[in-house]
């Protein structure tokens, strides 16, 4: 029988909204319609009335993990949107590898991760050439070359900044910024990357020779995208209108730190730059490396992000008395509502960061395949977020930036 992926979600199961969110879809008369997919017959008259309109209800179940299937997004309920204004449609949730390709999993559960991801619709992969030193690039390019997916069904991003220890395997000088991307796609065995980032701004490297670099590596056919990552708002515009100024090509968008508190940047500036001058954002972090969960509920636990070699700042975070106060009792507090909607914290907190303006795409970051079944039910919160919902959140949260007007 067709499971869709809310319903993987076990606290999911005994839920009165278990039905909107993963059940069958009710027929005109309000019923639900039984059974779908799997061979089972639909419901008479159930969702529409020709072929077409029933075949728009009914899911598809995903091919089997390993097959060529391409990701359509029909029958995954992936919903697709435009890069800031350019005309490239990426899945609203991207998967990323930072810390766990090339590192903390196993490359077979990479391989698991991606091919649920791909399988489910999600068309946008993030990497950088920093990640694992490299690593993640080569593991995300083992696996895509494994899986002969088409080249044109999917999206690959990668990261230039830290590329090495020398000094100029670093920044954004001309010369790194062309070396760093062959590196990279000499890792990841492509011939160009749709969309390149430069991974931090850099003021020891002049604008126009950037823009410049930036524009070469496209035309070069390296790259068909540019985009800036961490990037302050002032800085974009000058990349902008140092394009403009020269007939260059300008960022298409920016990859920002959003989520439920961390909201100054993706709220007050990207809107204005997406409406200004076409800039969208790519967001990263939804659930701040795993914090806006409820397993760090007063602790951390035995395995995760917090106890790795490295990453013993997220540990110090969530043991500091700001770290309890915040997210940790206010992720607390936001159980009732995400009961409320028969979603867990992590879909109500990725959910709420799809409905913001100007977002391309969200970011996710999983250490199984588990995790991510879980994260793509956050397509079906979105739905149930209406103004009243979210001003709710506002209220329990108190960290709305304040309006322009
Ligand atoms: P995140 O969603 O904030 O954290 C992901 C981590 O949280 C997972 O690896 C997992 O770690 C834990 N987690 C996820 N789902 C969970 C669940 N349902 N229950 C319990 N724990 C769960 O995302 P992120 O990995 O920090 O960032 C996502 C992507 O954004 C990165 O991979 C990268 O591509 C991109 N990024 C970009 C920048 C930039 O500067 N441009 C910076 C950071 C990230 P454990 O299971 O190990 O605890």
């Amino acid at each position: 029988m067709q499971v869709s992926i809310a319903c993987t979600e076990q606290n999911l199961r005994s839920r009165s909204s278990e039905d909107r969110l993963c059940g069958p879809r009710p027929g005109p008369g309000g019923g639900n319609g039984g059974p779908v997919g799997g061979g089972h017959a639909n419901p008479p008259g159930g969702g529409g009335s020709g072929p077409k309109a029933r075949a728009a209800l009914v899911p598809r179940p995903p091919a089997p993990a390993g097959s060529l299937r391409e990701s359509t997004g029909r029958g995954t309920g992936m919903k697709y949107r435009n890069l800031g204004k350019s005309g490239l449609r990426v899945s609203c949730l991207g998967l990323g590898t930072w810390v766990t390709f090339g590192s903390q999993i196993s490359d077979e559960t990479a391989e698991d991760v991606l091919t649920v991801a791909y399988e489910h619709g999600v068309n946008l992969f993030d990497t950088a050439e920093v990640y694992a030193a490299g690593k993640a690039e080569r593991t995300l390019g083992n696996i895509l070359k494994s899986k002969r997916w088409r080249r044109s069904s999917y999206v690959i991003t990668t990261k230039i900044f830290w590329g090495g220890q020398a000094e100029t395997e670093r920044g954004l000088s001309r010369k790194h910024i062309i070396e760093g991307l062959q590196g990279s796609l000499e890792r990841l065995q492509l011939g160009y990357v749709d969309i390149v980032f430069a991974n931090r701004s850099d003021p020891s490297s002049p604008m126009e020779e950037i823009v410049r670099a930036m524009t070469y590596v496209i035309n070069q056919g390296l790259a068909l995208y540019w985009g800036t990552s961490r990037w302050g708002a002032a800085e974009i515009m000058e990349a902008y209108s140092m394009a403009r100024q020269f007939n260059l090509i300008p960022p298409v968008c920016e990859q920002a730190e959003h989520r439920l508190f961390q909201r100054e940047k993706g709220e007050m500036q990207l809107p204005e730059l997406y409406h200004k001058i076409g800039v969208g954002s790519v967001t990263w972090s939804p659930l701040a490396c795993g914090l806006i969960t409820s397993k760090y509920e007063g602790r951390v636990p035995e395995t995760g992000r917090a106890t790795i070699k490295g990453y013993q700042w997220l540990k110090d975070k969530v043991q500091s008395e700001g770290g309890k106060k915040q997210p940790q009792a206010k992720v607390m507090d936001l159980l009732p509502m995400a009961h409320q909607l028969g979603c867990t914290v992590a879909q109500l907190a990725i959910a709420w960061c799809l409905r913001s303006e100007g977002v391309s795409s969200v970011l996710l970051g999983v250490s199984s395949a588990a995790q991510l079944l879980e994260h793509l039910g956050a397509l079906q919160v979105l739905s149930q977020l209406t103004p009243q919902t979210v001003m709710e959140i506002d209220g329990l949260l108190g960290n709305k930036p304040p309006s322009k007007k």
